[in-house]
């Protein structure tokens, strides 16, 4: 455990959810939704100053630490230092607000800068940009002692590794991570309730992950951390860079040096098509993020007892979206037939489970989805 430094971002977030930090911290979720997708373009536009000095007050920006005594690690956005001492400085996005979660993530952060530059820091202050205030948060026992426990309550979802309950009220509401927990669902099936009133998730932004550029003659370029379409002079879209997973790019379009480097520094390929879509080639980041993935996989296919676990999985997933989807369409169409094939579906995923035996896992599959699609016809709707 020793090794295993935690995000102090990430610890903060445990007051809002656990099974939110397992996600994130476990599985490594990087389910961006627009509020953090926000925050982070607001973080890059920070990064740009490392130091100032303004009336005998120095700012540090940015400033990377690590703790030898707890098992965490952070960027501090800001720290002043006056002759009183070091107060660190955290930018929130949105306006002023009272949060626990906010308060225990800049006492981690006066936790960092006491252990590294052997000083007492005794208040902190949290910047809400959008309403421009400024909150003093002075670091008494209490926070303290919450900040702690807090440390250790990550630590130990780390050491069992066991996905922590789901809370299932209205924190799901806003979380960008709801669409991958189901907690309406998980906490259904654990009632083992077959019939409900399931909310559909609102999905989170669909945020357009992939940039296609097809006017032919744009320009692109860099400026801060935005993506600049531009073409004749004209600005087409103007587009975060933090909101983008890869650019397509289809005829002649021109892309600045500046632009690709910062593309390829945070892994995001470039593909080049001609006019009609046809692929030219495409130039992607040194490092793949995906090649000990792939290695992993080559090594397990060697391995018959894990790929029918892994197949197993895949299966069991399959089967238990095929029941949710079922038990959301059941909430309006109220059919018996539906709700029998629920029943029935999660029958065999039981039977999946115990399954050693790849021939046997088809099998299973197969059964479930003749149930499934027998029954599909409900859903579909013609009014
Ligand atoms: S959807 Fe709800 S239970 Fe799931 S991680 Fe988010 S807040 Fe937690």
């Amino acid at each position: 455990m020793n090794e295993v430094k935690i995000p102090i971002s990430a610890i903060a977030e445990i007051q809002y959810c656990p099974r939110n930090f397992y996600y994130r911290v476990m599985e490594q979720a990087e389910d961006y939704n627009h509020h953090i997708l926000e925050g982070k373009y607001q973080e890059d536009k920070r990064k740009e100053t490392l130091k100032t000095t303004r009336n005998e007050i120095s700012k540090y920006r940015n400033l990377y630490l690590a703790s030898e005594q707890h098992p965490i690690v952070g960027i501090i956005d800001e720290i002043e230092e006056t002759e009183e001492g070091f107060y660190p400085v955290e930018y929130k996005k949105g306006s002023k607000k009272e949060s626990v979660r906010d308060e225990i993530q800049i006492c981690c952060q006066a936790m960092l800068i006491e252990e590294n530059m052997d000083t007492t820091v005794e208040k902190g202050y949290l910047y809400y940009v959008e309403s421009k205030y400024k909150k003093e948060v002075v670091f008494n026992n209490e926070l303290r002692e919450l900040t702690l426990d807090t440390i250790e309550l990550a630590k130990s979802i780390i050491e069992d590794q066991v996905i922590p309950e789901v809370v299932n009220d209205n924190r799901c509401l806003g979380c960008s991570l709801v669409e991958r927990c189901l907690p309406q669902e998980v906490s259904q099936m654990k009632n083992n309730i077959t019939t409900n009133a399931t909310v559909r998730p609102m999905p989170s932004l669909n945020l357009g992950r992939t940039l296609y550029v097809d006017t032919m003659g744009a320009s692109l370029k860099k400026r801060g951390g935005l993506i600049l379409v531009t073409k004749e002079g004209e600005t087409l879209n103007e587009i975060p860079i933090t909101a983008i997973d890869q650019v397509i790019l289809m005829g002649p379009i021109s892309v600045s040096t500046q632009l690709l480097q910062e593309l390829l520094k945070r892994n995001i390929p470039v593909h080049l098509n001609n006019s009609y879509g046809k692929a030219l080639g495409w130039l992607n980041p040194v490092y793949n993020k995906n090649s000990l993935l792939r290695l992993a996989q080559a090594k397990a296919t060697l391995n018959n007892s894990l790929c029918i676990e892994i197949a197993k999985a895949v299966v069991i997933g399959k089967l238990l979206n095929q029941k949710t989807l079922l038990l959301r369409y059941n909430r309006n169409i109220k059919s018996s037939e539906v709700e029998k094939v629920t029943t029935d579906i999660k029958d065999i995923i039981s039977k999946v489970e115990t399954c050693v035996d790849k021939d046997q896992l088809m099998g299973y599959e197969g059964v479930a989805s003749r149930k499934y699609f027998s029954v599909f016809n409900h859903l579909i709707r013609f009014n």
